[in-house]
């Protein structure tokens, strides 16, 4: 199998794109693909500061990866969730990868923050694991980025994630998932941080081979959390309509970006106040996260 661009041997065949592609090739296209993102999307410029969060797995990881090569001046946000192994093991992937290119890396642990990880946060208020770790995450990317100064917050995000999740938007018709579904989020004229995700062009099987290929250690294993989400379900569902028909993920998410409610990409304007409790903005009195935390038994 050659490369369709120079002929060298390839390491990669790209049904969607009816192409095979060497390593040089394939990181061109990768680099450019998320340079397309930014660009078209209008996600930030260089002069501003990124703080990317960093899971420690594939995706964050690579994300990290191409913006410090397209140039960006970044920071990574890693939130300790406190899931035992996973958390450890994740926590170590995102260290080591900071400190091998001499990385600015914030760490957040919960467990020294609340006394409490993400599981046992979620089990003393009643919430599922996922939904709990949703409010919180959202919160801390918000505050931590608006305490440091950064306008904008990267995710790692990719195609499967945003075409799964707008299957399950459609099949339940969220239409008020489905107005805020984009990979930009509005900083709301500064009262938030922007929140991009500047892979959504990119499938999760491209982005595992760039890691390989640029030989990042991430993690492989999924959040323990993870099991039996609807989620893969949708992923599954769509990974084998993939097969049968390439490029149907490409189509079905970008097509509805396309469309011109999607490309306005707005919520109506919600009337933010400071949380009564830590001053970050929320439409109530009390944003989520320290409702949450008001459940959690001292
Ligand atoms: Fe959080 Fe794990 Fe659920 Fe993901 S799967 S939202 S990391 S608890
Ligand atoms: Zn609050």
């Amino acid at each position: 199998m050659k490369c369709r661009q120079c002929q060298k041997s390839a390491v990669i065949k790209m049904e969607r794109h009816n192409t095979s592609l060497c390593g040089g090739c394939f990181n061109l296209y990768v680099h450019d693909q998320v340079d397309r993102a930014i660009t078209e999307q209008k996600m930030f410029d260089h002069g501003e500061q990124i703080l990317v969060a960093i899971s420690g797995g594939k995706d964050s990881l690579a994300l990290w990866d191409v913006l410090i090569k397209l140039g960006y001046r970044t920071a990574g946000l890693h939130l300790d969730l406190g899931i035992e192994a996973y958390s450890e093991v994740s926590r170590k992937k995102v260290e080591t990868f900071a400190a091998s290119r001499g990385l600015d890396l914030i760490v957040h642990p919960y467990k020294e923050a609340y006394g409490l990880g993400v599981i046992e946060i979620a089990e003393e208020t009643a919430r599922p694991a996922c939904s709990a770790c949703g409010t919180m995450k959202r919160y801390h990317f918000n505050r931590i980025a608006m305490e440091r100064g950064f306008p904008v917050v990267a995710t790692g995000h990719n195609l499967d994630d945003e075409a799964s999740r707008l299957l399950g938007n459609v099949l339940q018709w969220q239409e008020e998932y489905l107005e805020k579904q984009s990979p930009v989020l509005s900083d709301e004229g500064g009262t938030w941080a922007r929140k991009v995700k500047p892979l959504f062009r990119l499938a999760e099987r491209e982005i595992a081979a760039y890691s390989i290929l640029n030989r990042i250690d991430y993690i492989v294993d999924e959040c323990p959390m993870s099991k039996g989400a609807k989620m893969l379900l949708y992923k599954d569902i769509l990974n084998r309509l993939e097969e049968a028909s390439p490029g149907t993920k490409h189509k079905f998410y970008l097509g509805f970006l396309k469309r011109p409610r999607a490309a306005t990409a707005t919520a109506k304007p919600v009337d933010l106040h400071p949380c009564q409790s830590c001053g970050q903005p929320t439409p109530g009195a009390v944003c989520g996260f320290c409702r949450l935390m008001q459940r959690v038994t001292p």
